[in-house]
C-alpha cells in the first residue's frame, strides 16, 4: 500500500500525534502541520487514509488558502471602504504556472510550511512538485498579465485582473522521434485548489438576436442566446503585504431553465442540452483553431463573454459604491475606473461598455462616449500584420448585431471630424477608419477601434513604442500626439528569482546586506562595485552550478540526454516562431557540429564545449513552426549520439515549454539567445528573466534587448545583426536579387540537405531562406543576413567563456543591470502614467 516506514515515521500516512485542527492562521510548524491534516480530513477530496504527496499537496494547498482568504476578504473590504478608483485588467491570457510556492513565499512563511511539511513525512521540495501549472496563456503577453498582477497586489494597488476559465489550458506538448504532437493540458482534471467559485456573482450575457426599437426610440438587443457568466476567484497575494487581490475567471454555463425536459424524455437528449453544450464549447480551449468559420465564430464569442462579463461586473462594483444614498453619477466612472486592453483581444469592451452605458443606463451618445474613452486605454503588443486582429463584419453583425451598430457610428464620427478638420489626411483616411469596407471582404479593424476609443495607447519596448509611432499609429499621432506613450515590459523578481534561484538570492542579500531588493530592484545596482572581488565570484560560481547539476538532471529525467555541466549552457526558450529565428540556432549549429567533426582531436580538445537547449511550443497549424521542432530534435539525435563530437557539442530540445520549466532552465542559464530579427520582437520578457538571473545574452538589437544593453553596458552583450531601420532595404535588396550569401550559411544548409541528420524531407523549410520561389518567402526574417555576424558573435562567446573570471564579472554585471526590469517599475508607471491610481495599503493592526 506504499506505507514504507523510514525512522519510525510512516512516511505516506499521517503520524498520530499531529490532530487534525484547523489552525487557519497559525505560523507555528506544528499547528500549520495540524491545518493540514485538517484539510486532508475534513475537506476531503481523496479516499481516507492516503497521504501520498499527491493529497499532501491539496491539503497544504488548502491550509496556504484558509490565510489567503483572510486577508483577501480584509483587502475587498477595505478597498469598499476606502473607495479608490481602480483598476481593471482585462486579458485572454494569464501564464500563471504554479502557485504554491509563490504563495508561501509571499505570505513569508516558507519555512514554517517546510518544517511542517517534514513533521508529516513529506518534503517542501517534493510536495510543490506535485501542483500543475494553470496554463492559461500561451506565451509572454500572458505571462506578463501574471507578473503584472503580482506586481498590482505587492504595490497595493486596487486592481483586478479578469480572464476566461479555459477547461483545457494551452495544449501539452510531447515529443517523439516525429516531432511535436498535442495532447490537452487538462489543469482541472482533479480541480485547483486556488479558485474559489462565487455562486453569487452570475451576468447573462447574450449573442445572436437583433436589435429592437422601442416606442421611445431608444434601441435594445433581443433574443439571441443567452449564456451565463460565473465567476470563480483566484487569490493574488502581495509580496510581505496583507494586501491579496483577484483573478476573476469567468466559466460560461447555461441554467435549469435552459435545460427541456420535454426534449429530453422524449429521447432528443443533444437538442435538450443545447445551450449547455454551447456554452461548455467557450470556456474549452484558448485559441481554439481559426481556420474555419466556426472556429473564428468560438473566438469571437470568447472575446465578447470576457468582455461582457467583466464590463457588468464593474458596473455592478461602481453602482455599489455610493454616498449614502445618493448615486453615482456617470461622470464619476473615469475617476473611479480604469480598464486595461492586453492587446485587442478585448476590445470589444469599447462598444459593450458604450452599449450597457445607453442601452441599459440611458445615457445619450455624448455622455457615453465621453466616460468610455476616459475609462479605457490600450496596449499592443506587435506590429506583425497578420496578428493585428481583423473580424468580418459579415460574422459580428451575426453575432453582434447592436455592438457593430456602435461601431459604425464610431467610425463615422472619427471619419467625419477628421475629414472636416484634417483635410491633410483626406488620403489617408481609408487606413485609418475602423471599417474595411473592401467589397472583397469587409472587417473591422480592432485595432484602430482601439486607437480611436482609447485616451492611453501604449507599446512595451521603447524600441517598439517609436515603431508603433513612426510606422503603424503615425497618422493618428499627427491628431493626438500625447496619447502614445512607453511601457517597457518587466518581470516579477519574486517568481523570477527570489523563489525560483534561492541559491543567487541569498548571495545577493547577503552582499547588499539587505533584501529590499525583492521589492526595489534597483537596489542590484550595488552589486556592480564587487563584480571584481574575488570571494563574491567564487559563491556566483558555486551558486550557477548547483543550478546547472539540477538542470542537467531535470534534462537527463525527461530526454534521457546526459549533458555536462561543465559544458557552456546555452538556451533559447520561447514560442517557436520563424521571426525568433530558432532556425538561425539551429543552422549554427549545425555548422559548429560540422566544423567539430573536421577538427583534429587535439583542436576539438581547444573548443569550449556547449550544451545547446531549445524549448517552445510551436502552433499545430504552423507548419514551418513544427518543422524547426523536428529539425532540432533531429540534430540532437545525430550530434548526441557521436562519440567524436558529443564531449563538445549537444543539442537539446526541451519538451513542453511553461512556465515551471522556465523557472528550472532560467537559473541554470550562462547564455541565452534573443536573436529575433531587429523590429519584430515588440519586447520580450524572457531576456529579462535570464539577464536577472546572471545570464548573459547574444541578441538583436530588438524589443527590450536594446535596453537591457544599455542598462548593464555593451561589453556585457554579445550584439549581432541588422537594426530594424536597415531591414526594410535589406528585404527589398534580397527581392532584387543583390544579396550575397556566406558561405558559411550555404555549408550548413547544404549539410541538412545532404541527409547528415535523416531522410526527412527539410528542403520546405530551407526553401523559406532562399529567393521568392517555390515555398520560398525570400528569407523575410533575414536569417541568411544575420547569419555572419550571429556566427561571428558565437565565436566571442567562446572565447569570452575560457576566461572564468571574464565571465563571472559579466554575469554579475547583468544581474546588477537588471533593476529597471521589475514588473514593479513597468506598474508603477501604468498606476501613475495611465490609470491615475493610487496604493491602497490594507494597515497592519498590532497584537
Ligand atoms: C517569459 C515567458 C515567455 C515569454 O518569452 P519570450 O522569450 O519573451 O518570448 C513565454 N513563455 C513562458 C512560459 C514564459 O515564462
Amino acid at each position: 500500500m506504499g506505507m514504507g516506514k523510514t525512522n519510525g515515521v510512516s512516511k505516506h500516512e499521517i503520524p498520530s500525534d499531529i490532530p487534525a485542527e484547523a489552525h487557519p492562521l497559525s505560523e507555528e510548524p506544528s499547528k500549520i502541520a495540524s491545518n493540514i491534516n485538517y484539510h486532508a480530513q475534513f475537506s476531503p477530496h481523496f479516499s481516507p487514509l492516503k497521504f501520498e504527496p499527491e493529497q499532501a499537496f491539496y491539503a497544504t494547498a488548502e491550509s496556504a488558502r484558509d490565510r489567503l482568504i483572510k486577508q483577501w476578504n480584509e483587502t475587498y473590504l477595505h478597498f469598499h471602504k476606502s473607495d479608490p478608483k481602480q483598476t481593471y485588467y482585462l486579458s485572454m491570457e494569464y501564464l500563471q504556472g504554479r502557485a504554491l510556492t509563490n504563495a508561501i513565499g509571499n505570505l513569508n512563511i516558507q519555512d514554517a510550511y517546510a518544517d511542517a511539511l517534514n513533521k508529516l513525512g513529506h518534503q517542501l521540495e517534493e510536495i510543490v512538485e506535485q501542483e500543475k501549472d494553470a496554463a492559461l496563456g500561451n506565451g509572454g503577453l500572458g505571462r506578463l498579465a501574471s507578473c503584472f498582477l503580482d506586481s498590482m497586489a505587492t504595490l497595493n494597488l486596487p486592481a483586478w485582473g479578469y480572464g476566461l476559465r479555459y477547461r483545457y489550458g494551452l495544449f501539452k506538448q510531447r515529443i517523439t522521434k516525429d516531432g511535436q504532437t498535442e495532447l490537452p493540458e487538462d489543469w482541472l482534471e482533479k480541480f485547483s485548489p486556488w479558485e474559489i467559485v462565487r455562486h453569487d456573482v452570475v451576468f447573462p450575457v447574450r449573442f445572436f438576436g437583433h436589435v429592437q426599437i422601442n416606442p421611445d426610440g431608444s434601441r435594445e438587443w433581443v433574443d439571441g442566446e443567452v449564456i451565463q457568466a460565473l465567476a470563480y476567484d483566484v487569490p493574488i497575494p502581495g509580496y510581505k503585504t496583507k494586501n491579496t487581490i483577484s483573478l476573476r475567471l469567468w466559466e460560461a454555463k447555461a441554467c435549469a431553465e435552459d435545460f427541456n425536459l420535454f426534449q429530453f424524455n422524449d429521447g432528443q437528449y443533444e437538442s435538450s442540452l443545447q445551450l449547455h453544450s454551447s456554452a461548455q464549447q467557450i470556456c474549452a480551449v484558448l485559441y481554439p483553431g481559426d481556420t474555419t468559420e466556426n472556429g473564428k465564430l468560438l473566438r469571437l464569442k470568447q472575446q465578447f463573454f470576457l468582455c461582457s462579463a467583466s464590463l457588468q461586473d464593474i458596473i455592478f462594483r461602481f453602482k455599489q459604491r455610493k454616498d449614502g444614498n445618493i448615486p453615482r453619477q456617470w461622470s464619476e466612472f473615469p475617476s473611479k475606473v480604469a480598464v486595461q486592453l492586453n492587446d485587442t483581444h478585448p476590445t470589444l469592451a469599447i462598444p459593450e461598455l458604450m452599449r450597457l452605458l445607453m442601452d441599459n443606463e440611458g445615457l445619450g451618445w455624448d455622455e457615453a462616449w465621453d466616460v468610455t474613452t476616459r475609462a479605457i486605454a490600450y496596449t499592443n503588443h506587435t506590429v506583425l500584420p497578420e496578428a493585428l486582429e481583423k473580424w468580418s463584419q459579415s460574422v459580428m453583425w451575426k453575432l453582434l448585431p447592436r455592438h457593430m451598430e456602435i461601431i459604425t457610428e464610431i467610425d463615422k464620427r472619427f471619419v467625419e471630424i477628421v475629414c472636416s478638420t484634417r483635410p491633410d489626411l483626406e488620403d489617408k483616411i481609408n487606413s485609418m477608419s475602423i471599417l474595411d469596407n473592401n467589397p472583397q471582404k469587409p472587417v473591422v479593424r480592432m485595432a484602430n477601434l482601439c486607437v480611436v476609443s482609447s485616451h492611453t495607447v501604449n507599446g512595451v519596448a521603447q524600441l517598439h513604442s517609436d515603431i508603433l509611432k513612426a510606422d503603424l499609429f503615425a497618422n493618428y499621432v499627427s491628431i493626438w500626439p500625447t496619447k502614445f506613450q512607453n511601457k517597457t515590459n518587466g518581470i516579477t523578481p519574486r517568481r523570477w528569482l527570489r523563489f525560483c534561484n534561492p541559491e543567487l538570492s541569498n548571495i545577493i542579500t547577503k552582499w547588499l546586506r539587505t533584501d529590499e531588493w525583492v521589492t526595489n530592484l534597483d537596489l542590484l545596482v550595488n552589486l556592480r562595485k564587487f563584480a571584481d572581488n574575488e570571494d563574491l565570484q567564487s559563491e556566483w560560481a558555486s551558486a550557477k552550478m548547483a543550478k546547472k547539476q539540477r538542470l542537467a538532471k531535470y534534462i537527463l529525467d525527461v530526454t534521457g540526454v546526459s549533458i555536462d555541466p561543465n559544458s557552456l549552457f546555452d538556451i533559447q526558450i520561447k514560442r517557436i516562431h520563424e521571426y525568433k529565428r530558432q532556425l538561425l540556432n539551429i543552422l549554427g549549429a549545425v555548422y559548429r557540429y560540422k566544423k567539430l567533426k573536421e577538427m583534429s582531436p587535439e583542436d576539438r580538445a581547444k573548443t569550449t564545449p556547449r550544451t545547446i537547449m531549445i524549448g517552445g511550443k510551436a502552433f499545430a497549424t504552423y507548419t514551418n513552426a513544427i518543422r524547426i521542432v523536428k529539425l532540432v530534435n533531429d540534430v540532437g539525435a545525430v550530434v548526441n549520439t557521436d562519440p567524436e563530437v558529443n564531449s563538445y557539442l549537444k543539442v537539446v530540445f526541451v519538451p513542453n515549454y511553461n512556465v515551471s520549466v522556465a523557472e528550472v532552465l532560467i537559473p541554470g542559464s550562462e547564455l541565452s539567445q534573443h536573436i529575433s530579427t531587429a523590429g519584430m520582437e515588440a519586447s520580450g520578457t524572457s531576456n529579462m528573466k535570464f539577464s536577472l538571473n546572471g545570464c548573459l545574452i547574444i541578441g538583436t538589437l530588438d524589443g527590450a534587448n536594446v535596453e537591457i544593453r544599455e542598462e548593464i553596458g555593451a561589453d556585457n552583450f554579445f550584439l549581432f545583426g541588422a537594426t530594424a531601420d536597415e531591414v526594410p532595404k535589406l528585404r527589398k535588396d534580397r527581392e532584387n536579387g543583390l544579396f550575397k550569401p556566406d558561405p558559411r550559411f550555404e555549408e550548413a544548409k547544404q549539410f541538412i540537405r545532404s541527409g547528415a541528420f535523416g531522410t526527412y524531407d527539410y528542403n520546405p523549410l530551407l526553401e523559406s531562406l532562399e529567393s521568392n520561389t517555390g515555398y520560398g518567402r525570400g528569407d523575410y526574417f533575414l536569417v541568411g543576413h544575420d547569419f555572419p555576424s550571429y556566427m561571428d558573435a558565437q565565436a566571442k562567446v567562446d572565447e569570452a567563456y575560457k576566461d572564468k573570471k571574464k565571465w563571472l564579472k559579466m554575469s554579475i554585471l547583468s544581474t546588477a543591470g537588471s533593476g529597471k526590469f521589475s514588473s514593479d517599475r513597468t506598474i508603477s508607471q501604468y498606476a501613475k502614467e495611465i490609470w491615475n491610481i493610487e496604493a491602497c495599503p490594507v494597515p497592519f493592526k498590532r497584537g
